[in-house]
């Protein structure tokens, strides 16, 4: 890229953009002020244009309620793009109300944006240009395990080797990471709304009840537990029976629940297992110090620390904010960039 003046002075103005494009939700980091934006990923489009009318909050609300007109959908499935025209209207929304909030009139910022580790080259060029399409003078990318083992605080830069395990909406990753790169990663499609299904799953084999999947992700924040609880609860929960089809309630207890998560909650911490299994020995013995770090909005399930610390034989921890971890990362490159800039993926391997 050569000198462009216009650029050059967009850059006195626009602002610096860290970005989350996480399947459940999307936050944005802004050099110098952190945290600006958290928004479900959710956009309502007209059926028939396509043309995005509702982004975030305001179209998450529609979600098993909007008129036929509309299509209430998650244009990020998995942590890549299933939808590009969306995404764009989506990092556009973005891209504006940043700077709006900031009273910057030029909303074309330099942004890093987090992609998850082991995508192709194909997935990564349409993160890039979506983000270019939206508005943005200059894009990187930066694999989401680096970024929220960033934004957690732990020591990258190390010979030492560190380990993150990042569950989301639609997808865990884990990673395990040495000297600012990653070592080895896995990539599982089972993460927060994989336990949600299973809610809705047990709760209709055993009572006969059909919830939708708000209720069940509200189940599993109030009630969802990965060890048991020093005081196990009950909670209301409200559907539709399937032998009357009338509106019905039943008391669902947290041990319930943990039965319900029991298969998901497995095959997260199998792959754990197998990634720890093929780490080379030194960084497993580093590993036994620094312990493992959970970040992403499924770690705050409760008791999941706990019960991995005891399944892996290594002390794991939730990362403070685990939810904003992936966009602070990315923020903190922004902050520091000739440091940080070595982290970030080489252009080269997606524009060719
Ligand atoms: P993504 O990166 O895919 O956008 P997030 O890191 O934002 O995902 O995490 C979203 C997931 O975290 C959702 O499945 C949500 O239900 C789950 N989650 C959020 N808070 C809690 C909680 N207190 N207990 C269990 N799961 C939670
Ligand atoms: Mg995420």
């Amino acid at each position: 890229m050569g000198f462009n003046p216009l650029n050059w002075l967009f850059g006195l103005f626009a602002l610096d953009m860290g970005i989350d494009l996480g399947t459940a939700n999307t936050l944005v980091y802004v050099r110098g002020k952190g945290i600006v934006l958290l928004e479900p990923s959710w956009v309502a489009v007209d059926k028939r244009t396509r043309r995005p009318l509702y982004v975030g909050s305001e179209a998450k609300r529609m979600v098993g309620r909007a008129p036929a007109s509309l299509q209430v959908i998650r244009p990020v499935r998995d942590g890549v793009i299933a939808e590009f025209d969306i995404t764009t209207a989506l990092l556009e929304y973005l891209i504006l109300k940043a700077h709006e909030q900031s009273f910057v009139p030029f909303p074309r910022p330099r942004v890093v944006v987090g992609i998850p580790a082991g995508v192709t080259e194909v997935e990564m060029r349409a993160v890039y240009d979506a983000a270019l399409n939206a508005g943005a003078r200059e894009v990187h990318l930066i694999e989401e395990p680096l970024a929220a083992a960033l934004g957690s605080g732990l020591p990258i830069h190390d010979v030492q080797g560190t380990m993150i395990v990042d569950i989301g909406g639609g997808t865990t990753e884990i990673a395990v990471l040495s000297m600012g790169g990653v070592v080895i990663s896995r990539s599982l499609r089972v993460a927060g709304d994989e336990m949600d299904e299973a809610i809705i799953q047990y709760i209709r084999n055993k009572y006969n009840l059909l919830i939708g999947p708000r209720m069940a992700e509200n189940i599993k924040m109030e009630i969802g537990s990965a060890y048991p609880l020093p005081e196990e609860r009950t909670m209301q929960v409200r559907g539709r029976s399937l032998v009357s089809g009338l509106p019905q309630a039943v008391e669902v207890s947290s041990v319930e629940i943990r039965e319900a998560l029991a298969r998901p909650l497995e095959t997260i911490i199998e792959t754990a297992r197998d990634l720890l299994d093929e780490a080379p020995p030194e960084i497993v013995a580093d590993l036994m110090e620094n312990g493992v770090c959970l970040a992403g909005g499924g770690s705050l399930l409760q008791g999941l620390d706990r019960r991995l610390s005891e399944e892996l034989r290594l002390r794991a921890w939730v990362a403070e904010d685990p939810v904003s971890a992936v966009a602070r990362g990315a923020g903190m490159v922004l902050e520091d960039f000739p440091t940080y800039r070595r982290l970030l993926i080489d252009a080269e391997r997606f524009l060719g």
